[in-house]
């Protein structure tokens, strides 16, 4: 008796770098596309311990937890690290990345986040990445949380590594990630002493042992049944079309957005400026006397489907977590979230219309 699962043939090289063809084809980018066998932490951190080293001062944007993240790996490198940090209810700009320029040229390394679905905000990538090329310093850009929910453009924006994952918008696994890397990437690993070689964390094995090849002998076994649901889920994306996906996603977050002011009982959008507000998830800030955490264990009793979560660590007791992505992504759940927050609101002693909230919902989008 065959199982879907567990009886399949191989993957063939072939057949992985086709499905590498069709992420890049998600990204338009004519870059290498690597697909890395693991969760996007391993893109993530192997991009940067590959890149920058001691002798490189890096500019590291924190719009959330995962650029906090980066400026510690950067230091573990031996790394001059100048963090930029914006508060978590809007974005970075262009002009605040000019500055950062203007008082350090020495700068050779930019990191950010592109959406943080941590902290529910979006940063203009183009727009700093024009900044970035004219001074020529290495573009690092986390879109694990942006491919799939806004466009994510690597080549037209000059960024040298780009991480994406398929566990948000894409709807997919989260046991693969990929990572699209510039010839000037891969110049600065070949002459960075401390890039790791013979690692899992290793770019530099991949390049050598599968890309210089020709890609036609698997330096490893891979990770089958990702590679096929990845497969699977940009196949899904490629038929209904990227632009209808992102579409979904927009118009998930506006709806909440507006959702959740029309509830009432001081539920407020975190993110302030609707631009700077992330397609994957909306982050919403609840009123004083309320604890995020509870509020949402409370919802969570009530309907115990949809995508709510507290935010993380100190933001717990004042930020909600819409995650609408992926599946997600749908009026229906956006509806269903914001009946559940009002019933909690409600509980909790504060009074809220849920269904003006679902009327706001249903305009906005
Ligand atoms: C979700 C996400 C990742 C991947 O982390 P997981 O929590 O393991 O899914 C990386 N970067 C950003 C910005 C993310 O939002």
């Amino acid at each position: 008796m065959t199982h879907p699962f567990l009886d399949l043939p191989p993957l063939s090289a072939a057949h992985f770098a086709s499905i590498e063809d069709r992420v890049a084809g998600l990204l338009d980018t004519r870059q290498d596309v690597v697909i890395m066998q693991g969760e996007a932490l391993l893109p993530l951190e192997g991009a940067i311990r590959a890149t920058a080293g001691p002798g490189t001062t890096a500019l590291n944007v924190i719009t959330g937890p995962y650029g906090q993240t980066f400026g510690d790996w950067l230091r573990d490198c031996g790394v001059t690290v100048i963090d930029l940090a914006v508060p978590f209810h809007t974005a970075v700009t262009a002009a605040q990345i000019r500055e950062a320029f203007a008082e350090h040229p020495e700068i050779g390394f930019v990191s950010l986040v592109h959406a943080e679905a941590a902290t529910g905000n979006t940063n203009p990538v183009a727009e700093i990445g024009e900044v970035v090329r004219e001074h020529g310093a290495l573009f690092y850009l986390d879109a694990v949380a942006s491919v799939g929910a806004e466009p994510v453009l690597p080549d037209a924006w000059g960024v040298d590594l780009c991480v994406i994952g398929a566990q948000k918008a894409m709807g997919g696994p989260a046991g693969v990630s990929a990572v699209s890397v510039s010839e000037r990437a891969w110049a600065r690993m070949a002459a960075n002493p401390n890039a790791p070689r013979r690692s899992y964390l290793s770019l530099l094995d991949w390049k050598e042992r599968w890309l210089d090849g020709g890609r036609t002998a698997l330096p490893h076994a891979p990770a089958q049944l990702e590679m096929l649901a990845l497969e699977a889920c940009v196949e899904r994306i490629e038929t209904v079309g990227l632009d209808a996906v992102m579409a979904r996603h927009r118009a998930a977050a506006l709806a909440t957005r507006a959702g959740a002011a029309a509830l009432g009982g001081g539920l407020e959008p975190y993110v302030y400026e609707t631009r700077d507000a992330a397609p994957v998830a909306t982050t919403l800030r609840v009123p004083p006397k309320v604890v995020a955490s509870e509020l949402v264990a409370r919802a969570l009793r009530h309907d115990p489907a949809v995508p709510l979560a507290a935010g993380g660590g100190a933001l717990a007791k004042e930020m909600i977590r819409v995650n609408h992505y992926g599946a997600d992504a749908t009026p229906r759940t956006v509806a269903a979230s914001l009946t559940a927050l009002g019933a909690a609101l409600t509980e909790a002693g504060v009074a809220t219309d849920v269904a003006r909230a679902r009327r706001a919902a249903e305009a906005a989008r």
